[in-house]
């Protein structure tokens, strides 16, 4: 789960993590009122759900209050493209103003989940800023990895040695240590998944400040914070997969024609991996699950239906724990209460198939049945049309 820049900066706030003052706000009224009660000289900051906001125009130095205005009547509103966001962009509709901070150098910081190792890591590099996934590729030996024990927890010299890796010495290395263990100390209480610091700034003054901030949180952990929901902004998820969040499953939309409709995440991707394989283009990831009611496998169709971009519908589904007549049900109900008259192809194998297959084949659909994942992957993409993404 993504939260924005200010709301990640309010938590690192209460962490002791220093960040710049600052004030989110909704209109461009607002954005100037804060511009003038942080005295004028300050940063306008589109809050969206991706990095790279600075080289996308996102992030504007203004000199006084009328300059701020006139920048967030500009970002207010407006789809910002930034490598992160995916070529459909993200709509600005907060932004954060904070004051301006002189800069001396920038590093990189973050703690994340190293899925090899299973363990949180600590990663540090000198050279942060904006391209630090430029330098992960052309310079590694740039960049700084602490492991973090679970059962020891991180210890101070771990951090001490990544601050030192920054080149920070005396005052600064120390407050570099006390910033990192804090770090960790809220990555572990608020179950993050990231908590990313880039850049990470020596300040004019020679003061470390947080200037960016971003926080995932784990979604396997949102149980244990009933204040998380709270936290999101609707505006940045696309609408189809809030709906399938209510409903329990798992979407992801994808820029492809064809829905897909699989039970378990692993089969799933492999049917991705077929469709594109045979030259098709999946529309979306959807796993309804193991054991899916008719009521879900309907909400779940309606979702795949409500994307525009599809132009057919292929349900791969290996009846183990799930029924092959349940699925059967749910693709009817949705396909006939939205009036569905896409091509639907559906590979269907295990409990209960003949039955499932009978209910497909009386219904009015314009629906195609096979026990073949080939075969069923060559009809639907010969139905919609090979497709090049
Ligand atoms: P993104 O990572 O999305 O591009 P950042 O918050 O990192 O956004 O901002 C981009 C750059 O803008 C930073 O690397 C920093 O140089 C500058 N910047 C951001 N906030 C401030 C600030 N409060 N004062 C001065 N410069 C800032
Ligand atoms: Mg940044």
């Amino acid at each position: 789960m993504n939260i924005h820049e200010y709301q990640a900066k309010d938590i690192l706030r209460s962490y002791g993590v220093p960040v710049p003052r600052g004030r989110v706000a909704l209109t461009a009224d607002q954005v100037e009122r804060a511009a003038r009660e942080l005295g004028g000289k300050c940063v306008v900051k589109a809050q969206i759900y991706a990095g790279g906001r600075g080289k996308a125009g996102g992030v504007r130095l203004t000199s006084n209050q009328e300059e701020a205005l006139h920048a967030a009547k500009d970002l207010f509103g407006k789809t910002l493209v930034t490598p992160q966001t995916g070529p459909d962009g993200l709509i600005v509709r907060r932004i954060l103003v904070e004051e301006a901070v002189e800069i001396a150098r920038e590093f990189y910081l973050s703690i994340t989940l190293d899925r090899q190792s299973s363990r949180y890591c600590v990663i540090a590099s000198a050279e942060g800023g904006m391209e630090i996934e430029a330098l992960a590729e052309q310079s590694p030996e740039k960049i700084f990895i602490e492991t973090i024990d679970p059962y020891i927890g991180l210890r101070p010299y771990q951090a001490r040695k990544l601050a030192l890796s920054l080149g920070l010495k005396g005052r600064l290395c120390e407050e570099c240590v006390s910033l990192i263990m804090n770090l960790y100390r809220c990555c572990l209480d608020k179950d993050c998944s990231l908590l990313e610091i880039n850049p990470l700034v020596v300040t004019g003054a020679d003061w470390l400040l947080a200037m960016d901030a971003k926080i995932n949180f784990d979604d396997n952990a949102l149980f244990r914070h009933a204040e998380y929901p709270e936290l999101t902004d609707y505006s940045q998820i696309d609408p189809l997969e809030i709906t399938a969040g209510e409903f329990d499953l798992s979407y992801i939309k994808l820029k492809g024609n064809i829905g897909c409709m699989v039970n378990g995440a692993g089969l799933a991707m492999a049917t991705l991996d077929m469709l594109a394989e045979y030259g098709g283009a999946p529309a979306n990831f959807l796993d309804v699950g193991g054991g899916a009611t008719k009521e879900r496998v309907a909400e779940a169709f309606k979702i795949i239906l409500g994307d525009p971009e599809v132009k057919g519908v292929f349900v791969n589904i290996f009846g183990g724990i799930m029924r092959c007549d349940v699925i059967a049900e749910g693709v009817i109900s949705a396909a006939s209460e939205v009036d569905c008259t896409l091509p639907i192809v559906v590979r269907m194998d295990g409990t209960l198939v003949e039955e499932g297959k009978r209910l497909l084949d009386e219904s009015p659909l314009n629906v195609k049945f096979t026990h073949d994942l080939v075969e069923g992957v060559e009809s639907i993409v010969g139905m919609v049309g090979l497709m090049q993404l």
